[in-house]
């Protein structure tokens, strides 16, 4: 070591691309997540501003954390679905045209002239959630994300179940209710399409020209309607939009029994920015589960909240990199 240097902590990055937010940082060999940023995913802007986007942050990055050298990999985790083998995303369901067919893993590789690993972001967050989060110590897991869009993703005797080409556990796109919406994919009534915060949001907005819905007018004023705001006005007893808000709990509590009947986990957990804003779901789809999920499942099977939040997929991407880079972490 140089004299004067001080000791440094080997590295990877960790890149988590939202349908909404994208989110950067370091994680260190024993897990330390250090200089997060997050900024617009952007998804309305074309690749070219895109990729500027990233290159800037990733400059951001590496000036913030890198003054003892590069990381030893990066991982990505993305929104879905992504091709693995060839580390790029596909037609994004949902997301504009800054991402569509963006070589994630050529870019990145690019930038930072490490190994990149590429991962579909709802997977990387079961990996996070099961080793350090709310799945601790369960090799039967299955992990449901209801946020921009609803994605899942399960493990089954400890390894992710990914299907041919990493596919598996799209539970966002199973249909929820047949006279539903109809999906970004292309379908009617997925749950997605119900549950998701811009369908409740999208709900809303239908309902707003109803008679019933004028406090709900009042309470949302000007602007378009968010899932968020949705909420804050059930919140304050607003029938409208207590009523919206039952009927994408009750979808995902339909989805959530075909999932303990399809795998048979030892525990479900839910996560994502809708699923933390209703944090009443939870015993409802516990609940839902007890009564209508097949026996022996339902008798072992709990529903319980993600713990990691906006983290999970960052640490899960870090798993992935870490793995990659060969060097053995400490991450719990
Ligand atoms: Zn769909």
């Amino acid at each position: 070591m140089v004299m004067g240097m001080p000791a440094v902590k080997p590295w990877v990055a960790s890149i988590d691309i939202g349908g909404t937010w994208t989110r950067f940082a370091a994680v260190t060999i024993d897990g330390e997540v250090r200089g997060r940023e997050r900024f617009a995913t952007g998804a309305e802007s074309s690749p070219d501003m895109v990729r500027a986007r990233w290159r800037d942050r990733w400059a951001a990055l590496i000036e913030r954390e890198g003054s003892g050298g590069p990381p030893v990999a990066v991982g990505i985790g993305a929104t879905g679905p992504v091709e693995r083998d060839s580390g790029r995303l596909l037609e994004v369901p949902n997301a504009g045209p800054g991402l569509q067919g963006a070589e994630l893993v050529a870019e990145f590789r690019m930038l930072s002239g490490v190994p990149v690993v590429l991962e579909r972001d709802t997977c990387a967050a079961l990996l996070a959630e099961a080793h350090a989060g709310a799945g601790a110590g369960c090799s039967e897991l299955v992990y449901v994300t209801v946020s921009t869009g609803v994605g899942g993703a399960v493990l089954s005797d400890s390894r992710l179940v990914l299907g041919r080409a990493g596919g598996a556990g799209e539970i966002g796109h199973v249909i929820a209710d047949p006279a539903g919406p109809l999906c970004g994919c292309g379908r009617t009534g997925c749950l997605e399409a119900i549950a998701s915060g811009p369908a409740i949001a999208a709900a809303a907005t239908r309902m707003l020209g109803e008679p019933a819905a004028g406090r709900l007018r009042e309470l949302l004023g000007e602007g378009e309607p968010t899932g968020l705001r949705v909420s804050e006005a059930a919140a304050v007893g607003d029938p409208v939009a207590i009523a919206i808000l039952a009927t994408a709990r009750d979808a995902l509590a339909r989805s959530i029994v075909d999932l303990a009947n399809t795998f048979d986990p030892e525990r479900i957990v839910v996560g994502g920015s809708v699923a933390e804003g209703n944090p009443g779901w939870i015993p409802v789809l516990q609940h839902a589960v007890r009564e209508q999920a097949l026996r022996p499942t339902r008798d072992a099977l709990s529903v319980v909240p993600a713990a990691l939040g906006d983290d999970a997929v960052l640490l899960g991407a870090a798993r992935l990199a870490w793995e990659e880079s060969g060097i053995a972490s400490g991450m719990p």
